[in-house]
């Protein structure tokens, strides 16, 4: 149950999976819930789960006393313009929040004075990588044996997790979205993992996208944060959270450079993690081999999950072994099979040019599936990396756009997956990696990127079936 919302009246805007886990939350509470979804078929379902139902939109819902509005995350707050309702309350003066914030605030409230360990919350936030390194933490400290549960963008909504249990250590991945309007925010340990220009019409261009992350860290925030340095803003906000060697509340990390000089820092080159402190090296792990982790990008998530588990105390040697063992999540550089030599990797939820970008650097000789529904500049950002391309296999609504930007690149525009997988199949030598990493949105073809990855694998098993 949501804490202190006992005799208010809540307005919930937005009743898809997360809004209702909201406003059955708030229920619990203690709180009158009165809630809107735009679409009239969501509201009827609602509306059979005994949900009561106002037009938020409307002048005549605000008439009686509404406490505060709780939007979902995809719901526009403030830019391009703000949704009708969230207007409607700005015009009254009612906070506006989410459930990342009614996490926070009953959390705090909690207290959990009779445990011997207070329960600790890290955060995961950044454009790429969020997914992996909060399943990361999460298996790690599962590993290491300690209570654990992992919710937010990823699986399970924060509201819908359980009370915490004595020394628990709840991993949260939070997007921009939820981390622009949550108005309690209060991680003991934040990861910030990268910046990329995704995302950037909700939140008006890059100022925006990167103060919506930033949120995360601010005055009174995390007793430690780890921040990825490789582009310039990670470093502006390391730098503005603590410098020095004898800083030790940011733990950088670098998949780049070598990070001596500060207080903390892990990084990971050729294949080597390494923890310094005040310059000295105090630890290393060997992550060539480990299959759930391949390419630089990955080797980026495991020593930001690194640093998050050492700030909460975890020995190097334990997360070391949980690295091993580490599946990967599906969609995202998955290896699905090997066949006759080639590797089939599944890679869908690259769907913007650097995620794809990094799956490329994470494999040679590539037959590589791309086209979709394309973002911005399409892949003019990947020429340079076309050399690591044996052919391309272009699907999708991109497909002949994709084929003038790939020049001399061998290449087939093939429309559907069926053919893409069945040329590559045909086509593949022993070392040859066939990914599927689409530079794209999904949406043209498939209701969304899990359903594209699916499609591809169960091809890939279809072949495998077949060569017995
Ligand atoms: P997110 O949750 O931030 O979307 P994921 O872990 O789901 O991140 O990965 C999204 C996509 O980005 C995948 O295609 C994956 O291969 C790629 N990726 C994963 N980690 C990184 C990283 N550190 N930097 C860039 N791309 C990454």
């Amino acid at each position: 149950p949501v804490a202190a919302v006992e005799n208010q009246t809540i307005a919930v805007l937005g009743l898809g999976r997360s809004g209702r886990a909201t406003a059955a939350a708030l229920r619990e509470g203690g709180a009158t819930v009165i809630a809107w979804d735009d679409s009239a078929d969501t509201r009827a379902a609602a509306q059979a789960e005994g949900w009561t139902l106002s037009d938020l939109t409307r002048d005549k819902a605000w008439e009686t006393r509404i406490d505060a509005l709780i939007t979902s995350p995809g719901i526009p707050h403030l830019y391009p313009a703000p949704h009708p309702a969230i207007a409607q309350a700005l015009a009254r003066g009612v906070p506006v929040d989410n459930d990342i914030g009614l996490f926070f605030r009953s959390f705090a409230a909690e207290g959990f004075d009779a445990f011997d360990t207070p329960p600790r919350v890290i955060c995961v936030t950044g454009s790429n990588g969020k997914s992996t390194t909060t399943a990361l933490i999460h298996h790690i400290l599962q590993s290491a044996g300690r209570p654990t549960q992992m919710g937010g963008n990823i699986g399970t909504g924060v509201l819908s997790l359980g009370p915490p249990a004595d020394g628990e250590v709840v991993v949260l991945e939070l997007s921009s979205y939820q981390t622009d309007l949550a108005r309690a925010l209060t991680p003991d340990v934040a990861v910030f993992t990268n910046l990329s220009p995704d995302h950037l019409d909700r939140h008006n261009g890059m100022g925006g996208y990167f103060a919506a992350k930033r949120r995360l860290f601010a005055e009174g925030g995390p007793d430690r944060c780890v921040i990825g340095v490789d582009e310039a803003e990670g470093r502006y906000l390391a730098n503005q959270l603590g410098q020095g060697p004898q800083d030790d509340r940011v733990i950088r990390v670098s998949v780049d450079a070598k990070l001596d000089g500060f207080g903390w820092a892990v990084s990971a080159k050729k294949g080597f993690l390494s923890e310094w402190r005040k310059g000295r090296q105090v630890a290393s792990i060997d992550l060539r081999g480990m299959t759930g982790l391949p390419g630089a990008h990955n080797h980026q998530n495991a020593c930001a999950a690194y640093a998050a588990c050492r700030a909460v105390g975890l020995a190097p040697r334990e997360i070391e072994a949980a690295f091993h063992d580490f599946a990967g999540l599906p969609h995202r550089s998955q290896t699905v099979a090997t066949i006759g030599g080639v590797r089939w990797v599944n890679d869908s939820k690259a769907t913007n040019v650097d995620a794809a970008e990094k799956a490329l650097l994470a494999f040679d000789n590539i037959r590589w599936i791309a086209g979709g529904l394309a973002k911005e500049g399409g892949i003019a950002a990947l020429v340079p990396h076309l050399g690591r391309v044996a052919k391309a296999y272009l699907i999708g609504h991109s497909a002949r756009d994709f084929a003038l930007q790939l020049g001399g690149t061998p290449h087939e525009v093939v429309d559907r997956m069926e053919t893409a997988v069945a040329r590559a199949a045909a086509e593949a030598r022993p070392g040859d990696t066939v990914l599927l990493a689409p530079a794209c949105a999904s949406f043209d073809q498939y209701p969304n990127f899990e359903k594209r990855g699916e499609h591809f694998t169960a091809l890939v098993r279809a072949i495998e079936a077949a060569q017995g």
